[in-house]
């Protein structure tokens, strides 16, 4: 069992260990440049990614159903946030905080902004994508680890909550 990121006809899976790492990963750099309420928005629906709450295999996203923005110039901002973050992710941003070797995680990294570059976000998004409204960012930055989290549906961020 895996997860699959999609966008535009290509596809990325990740097996369920390979997708928590991805998500990790990820998270520690969305963190880190998160500046207006889009990129909140962006990190609540990287918070949704867990699998211990979301079940295994039962995560993962599709690039059409992001709300990118009302006009072509927020959606190119959205798109050029989640690519920042991705390329950040990939330099290996913070991960000697994770407490294990993220392994495949460049590559999967990669593969990801492969999948974002060339996607051409759209208006008008499918309502039901999950994509997190306005009012559903992550703000909350946990104070330990200065890392987004979802309050209150999450205690802390993913470094307080997950068993290691
Ligand atoms: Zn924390």
């Amino acid at each position: 069992m895996g997860n699959v990121f999609g966008g535009g006809g290509r596809r990325l899976y990740l097996s369920n260990s390979g997708t928590e790492v991805f998500v990790d990963v990820l998270m520690l750099a969305v963190s880190e440049l998160a500046d207006d309420g889009w990129d909140h928005r962006f990190a609540a629906l990287l918070t949704l990614q867990d699998q211990n709450v979301m079940g295994r295999g039962a995560v993962g996203f599709d690039l059409q159903a992001i709300a990118w923005g009302a006009t072509a110039r927020d959606r190119a901002r959205s798109k050029g946030f989640v690519l920042r973050a991705t390329a950040l992710a990939a330099s290996g941003h913070r991960w000697g905080e994770l407490g294990y070797r993220p392994a495949f995680a460049e590559d999967h990294l990669h593969r990801f902004a492969a999948l974002v570059e060339p996607f051409e976000p759209a208006g008008d998004p499918d309502p039901d994508g999950g994509f997190p409204g306005p009012d559903e960012g992550a703000s909350a930055c946990c104070a330990r680890h200065r890392v987004l989290s979802a309050l209150p549906h999450w205690e802390g961020c993913f470094l307080c909550v997950r068993p290691r």
